[in-house]
């Protein structure tokens, strides 16, 4: 069994689709551990973004991070990373399938309403940044 962080960006609580992306998961059979809303501060979205300070995009990307809350989660299951991976579907949101959560609901590169830990050790280290 392994645990995967995940984070349902701003544009998912602002545009109500919190109930739709939580039932998603817990239809696939994963079992959310633990889970509060939050607001994050420019600090952590630089420790979470760090791979991307330099790109011309990260004013964007901090400036959406800071819109509203985020609603954090550890999700645990069977292969949960890369599963949870499949189930959002590919950053780029033109490459997201249809039934994938970035498919059906994310039409922008930076607004694209989830994120999870791409590796085992990104997943340990993001669940101690955002649950302590
Ligand atoms: P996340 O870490 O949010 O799950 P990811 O691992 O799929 O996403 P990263 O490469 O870590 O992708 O990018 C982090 C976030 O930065 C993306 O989810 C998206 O919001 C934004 N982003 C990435 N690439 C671009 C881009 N080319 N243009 C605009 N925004 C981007
Ligand atoms: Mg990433």
């Amino acid at each position: 069994v392994e645990q995967t962080y995940i984070m349902l960006k701003p544009d998912a609580i602002q545009r109500q689709l919190m109930g739709e992306i939580i039932s998603r998961i817990e239809r696939k059979g994963y079992q959310i551990v633990q889970a509060k809303l939050m607001d994050l501060d420019s600090e952590i979205i630089a420790n979470h973004y760090a791979h991307l300070l330099e790109q011309n995009f990260y004013p964007k990307l901090e400036a959406y991070m800071l819109s509203g809350p985020v609603f954090a989660m550890i999700v645990e299951g069977e292969e949960a990373i890369q599963g949870m991976r499949t189930l959002m579907g590919p950053t780029n949101v033109f490459e997201a399938m249809p039934g994938t959560i970035r498919g059906d609901f994310a039409t922008d590169l930076t607004y694209n309403t989830i994120h999870g830990s791409d590796s085992p050790e990104a997943a340990e280290i993001e669940i101690k940044r955002f649950f302590g």
